[in-house]
Parts: C-alpha cells; structure tokens; sequence
C-alpha cells in the first residue's frame, strides 16, 4: 500500500510528496482508507507514529471532493470580518501540540484554498480572533481556549462541522476535559442532523473514559486501529 494507491486528492498526493512522505506509516495505512469509507476512528496511537498525516490526509482530501462545501475565495486582507465556521475541529491537551498539529495542516493545505487556525490558551486572544475572522475551514484548538471563543456566537460556530478529532483523548479526559468533550461530541451530533458527520479519537491507550466516548457518540461501526 502506498501513498499513490490511497485514493487521495491530487492536490493533496502532491502535498505528501512535497512533505518528503515515502511511504505511508501503520496507522496511515488504516486509516485513511476507514476515513475515505467514511468510517469513524479511534486510532491508538503515540506522537511520532504519523497520526496527524493519518487523519489531515482523508480529511483534507474528502474536503477537496466536496469543493462546493467550501466558503470560496479567500477574502482579502479589507474584507469585512466573517464568522468563522470551521468544517473541521481539532482538539488536542496541549499548546505545543496544537501548534505542531497546525503547521502540519498549513504544509499538507498548501494549494487547496482550505484556511487552518490555531487557537489555545496561554497567549493573548486577539491575534488568534484575527486569524478566525479571516475565515477557518480547519480548526485546531486546545479545550479552554476553544471554550472560551465559542462563547462569542459571532465570532466562532461549530455548526458546519463535518469532521471532530480529538487527540491525546487520554490526556484530555484525565485532566479534568471529559465534560467539555462530551459535550463538543454531542453538540456537534445535534447540529449536523445529516449523518456524514466523522468523529475521530486518538489516543495513547485506550481507557475507560475513551471507550465510554466512543460508546456515546460514534457510529457503531467505528473502526479502532491500534
Ligand atoms: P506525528 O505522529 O503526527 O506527530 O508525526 C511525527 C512526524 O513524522 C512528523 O514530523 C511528521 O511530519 C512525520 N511523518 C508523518 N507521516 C510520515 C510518513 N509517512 N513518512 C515520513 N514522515 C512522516
């Protein structure tokens, strides 16, 4: 199996082989097929195992075969300030991550008209609500500060969503988020009365707390890849 062969965008093969991706790792392999079949995930995975290209992958070439989904151009710098609506969410512990997440997101959206942002706590809000108002189809964010812009209707809507991720869920879950990302999972299932809403768990195990979110909110036949 290789990255060739994945039944990937165009636009997004070229962005791996400008990444330098040879060959896809393990839990590549699994996973992107199960996304592009429209499978949820849990994947059991560690930073270093490829997760972020596992998921941005299916993702962001889903997204481009549905370019009408998209807001269209990018507004100029003058235009007046948008909502930001993202179609996918990231959620993940840490501001590091976050960030990590984030770059990767901007190298493999490269040519593809889809606007990451970053978002997380620790560092003054306003250049990252100028970034949203620009506009955002992809959203990576840790919980508070997630929390705090979705206070703000008109600044952030989650109701377009069409993919959530939550990575390091065992970190999440354990540090005091599991209400916060039960209720991101159920929010987002209510909003989007249409089914095709894909939820996707990383984790380093699988504990509990993680099998009771699964259990709650994906589809019965989520594929786990461990
Ligand atoms: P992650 O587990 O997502 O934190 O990824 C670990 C590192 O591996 C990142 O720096 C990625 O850029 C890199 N990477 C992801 N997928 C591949 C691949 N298929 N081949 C080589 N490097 C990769």
């Amino acid at each position: 199996f290789e990255f060739e062969d994945a039944g990937l965008h165009p636009v997004v093969l070229e962005n791996v082989k400008r990444c330098k991706y040879d060959s896809p790792t393990p839990i590549q392999a699994y996973c992107i097929p199960a996304v592009l079949t429209g499978h949820d995930v849990v994947g059991i995975a560690q930073t270093g195992s490829g997760k972020t290209a596992a998921f941005l992958l299916p993702i962001l070439s889903k997204l481009m075969g549905k370019a009408r989904m998209l807001q269209g151009p990018r507004p100029s710098a003058e235009a007046s300030r948008v909502r930001a609506e993202p179609l996918v969410l990231v959620v993940c512990p840490t501001r590091e991550l976050a960030c990590q997440i984030f770059d990767e997101a901007r190298r493999l959206c490269y040519r593809t008209m889809l606007r990451p942002c970053v978002a997380y706590g620790g560092a003054p809000t306003r250049n990252q609500r100028e970034q949203l108002e620009k506009g955002c189809d992809i959203l990576v964010a840790t919980p508070g500060r997630l929390m705090d812009f979705m206070k703000n209707p008109s600044l952030l809507s989650l109701a377009r969503l069409k993919f959530t991720v939550i990575d390091e869920a065992d970190e999440l879950l354990s540090s005091g988020w599991e209400k916060a990302i039960d209720s991101l999972f159920g929010a987002s299932s209510d909003t989007n009365v249409d089914a095709d809403h894909t939820y996707m768990m990383f984790s380093a195990t699988f504990s509990k707390e993680a099998r009771k979110l699964a259990r709650d909110h994906m589809e019965e036949d989520f594929v786990r890849i461990k």
